[in-house]
C-alpha cells in the first residue's frame, strides 16, 4: 500500500462526460470550452474566464496580457512551484523574490514594498496551500505603485478572503487543473478576470495571436471587441462584408483571418473541458472532505510539541490543497525517509525557487529570503486529497507520532 500526497478523484460521471465528447464532432476547440469557462466564472462570480492548456500557460498568458516585458521586474514568492517565477522569465522580465511571512508562509506584503523599484510592473502573490494571501494589503500596495496583480491561485480554487471568492479580487487570477489540484482536467488551467481588455489579450495569446473575429479584423491591429467600439466606429463599419462590398479591392475572401500578436498554441481540448465541467459538480464535496481531513490532522497533532500545524488567519478561508507541517527538534530528512519507507507519500513544498541551479546561474547567487530558507528546512507535506480514507489518515498520524517519541 502506498498513499500518495495528492490524487485525483474520478467517478463514472466524469468518465461518461469524456466518452461523450469522443463520440461528438469536436475533440479540441468545441462547445465544452465555453461551457467550462462559464461554469467556473459563475462559481467565482467574475465576468471572464479563459481555459488554457495548463496552469503554467495560464501564468504565461497573464504575464503577457499584463504587458510584462524586457527590463520589467515582477515580485513573487520563493515558496512556490517554479512556474510562478518562470512565467516572468518567459516574458524576458526579472523575477524578484519577496520573503514569506513566518506564520502563514504566504508572501509578506511589507517585504513586497521593500522590493519595489521603478522597474516593478506586477506582483504574483501565491495562495500557498490554499490559504489566500493578505490581498487587501497587497492591493493597497499595488494601487499605490500602479502595479498589476496576477494571483497564482493554483492551490486556492474555492478559497475565500474576507467573504470574497478567490478569483474575484486580483486583476487576473490563475488556476491549475493538474490531477493533484482541487479539480482536474488531466492538464489544464484557467485565467479569470473582470477586465475585458485583458480577456481579449488572453484569448488571442491562447491561439497564436490569430483571430477571425470580425470585430478584430474590422479595426485592424487594435484589440477591440464590438462592445468596446465607439458608436461612431460601429456606424462606419457595421460588418466586414459591408466594408468589403464598398471596397471590393480589399476583399480577400471568406477564408480571411489575421495574426495580430505572437501567441502560442495553448489550447485546451473539449475532452479536458468536459472532465472539468463534470468535476466542478463535486468541487464543494471535495473541499468539504479536505477541510474535514485537515481538522482531524490538526486535532491529532495539537499535543505534539515537535509539530507546527498550519496557522490560518480568521479572515481567510483556505480550500486546502496541501497540508504542510513543520517538524521541529528532529532531523526532517530522517522523518521524511521513514514515512516514505512506511508507504506514506510525503513531499516537500517547496524548495525556495531562487536556490535552483538555473536561477543561481542567472544572477540569484546573493538572494536570501531568511524565512523561506528557515521554513524550508522544516516543511513536510502530508497526504491530503478527497479519497484519502479516515483509516489511511489514522495510519499516517500514528506512524508520524511514533517517529517523534
Ligand atoms: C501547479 C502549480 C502551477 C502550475 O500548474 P500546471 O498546471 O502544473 O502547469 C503553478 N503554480 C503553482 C503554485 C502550482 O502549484
Amino acid at each position: 500500500m502506498y498513499i500518495p500526497y495528492g490524487h485525483q478523484s474520478i467517478n463514472e460521471a466524469d468518465i461518461q462526460a469524456v466518452v461523450e465528447v469522443l463520440k461528438s464532432d469536436f475533440l479540441t476547440t468545441g462547445p465544452k470550452i465555453e461551457e467550462f469557462e462559464q461554469k467556473v466564472a459563475d462559481y467565482i462570480g467574475v465576468n471572464y474566464a479563459v481555459a488554457i492548456a495548463n496552469g503554467t500557460a495560464a501564468l504565461h498568458a497573464a504575464c503577457y496580457a499584463a504587458g510584462i516585458s524586457e527590463r520589467d521586474e515582477v515580485i513573487t514568492s520563493p515558496i512556490t512551484f517554479a512556474a510562478s517565477a518562470n512565467c516572468i522569465l518567459y516574458c524576458k522580465a526579472r523575477p524578484v523574490f519577496a520573503d514569506v511571512d513566518k506564520e502563514t508562509y504566504n508572501i509578506d506584503p511589507e517585504d513586497i514594498e521593500r522590493k519595489i523599484t521603478n522597474k516593478t510592473k506586477a506582483i504574483i502573490p501565491v495562495d500557498f496551500t490554499g490559504q489566500p494571501c493578505d490581498l487587501d494589503r497587497i492591493l493597497e500596495i499595488a494601487r499605490k505603485h500602479n502595479l498589476i496583480i496576477i494571483e497564482d491561485a493554483a492551490h486556492a480554487l474555492g478559497a475565500s478572503y474576507k467573504g470574497k471568492k478567490i478569483g474575484s479580487i486580483s486583476d487576473m487570477t490563475i488556476f491549475s487543473f493538474h490531477p493533484v489540484k482541487h479539480i482536474t482536467t488531466g492538464e489544464g488551467g484557467m485565467i479569470v478576470t473582470n477586465d475585458q481588455k485583458l480577456y481579449e489579450k488572453l484569448k488571442l495569446f491562447r491561439t497564436h495571436g490569430i483571430t477571425r473575429e470580425e470585430s478584430y479584423l474590422l479595426h485592424g491591429r487594435e484589440w477591440k471587441s464590438q462592445e468596446r467600439m465607439e458608436e461612431k466606429e460601429q456606424k462606419e463599419e457595421k460588418s466586414l462584408k459591408e466594408k468589403w462590398k464598398r471596397d471590393p479591392k480589399d476583399y480577400q475572401g471568406p477564408w480571411y483571418y489575421e495574426q495580430l500578436e505572437l501567441g502560442y498554441n495553448y489550447r485546451i481540448t473539449d475532452m479536458q473541458c468536459a472532465l472539468g465541467i463534470s468535476q466542478m459538480d463535486r468541487l464543494g464535496i471535495f473541499i468539504e472532505r479536505r477541510k474535514k481531513l485537515v481538522k482531524q490532522y490538526n486535532k491529532a497533532f495539537s499535543d505534539c510539541a515537535d509539530i507546527v500545524i498550519p496557522k490560518q488567519l480568521n479572515y481567510t478561508e483556505s480550500s486546502w490543497h496541501l497540508y504542510v507541517i513543520q517538524i521541529l527538534n528532529y532531523n526532517r530528512r530522517e522523518i521524511f525517509e521513514k514515512l516514505r519507507e512506511a508507504g506514506i507519500g510525503v513531499n516537500v513544498h517547496y524548495i525556495p525557487v531562487y536556490t535552483f541551479p538555473y536561477y543561481q546561474r542567472i544572477g540569484y547567487q546573493n538572494v536570501y529570503c531568511k524565512n523561506a530558507e528557515e521554513l524550508y528546512k522544516h516543511f513536510i507535506s502530508l497526504p491530503l486529497y478527497p479519497d484519502l480514507t479516515d483509516k489511511q489518515q489514522s495510519y499516517i498520524i500514528d506512524t508520524l507520532k511514533s517517529l517523534l517519541k
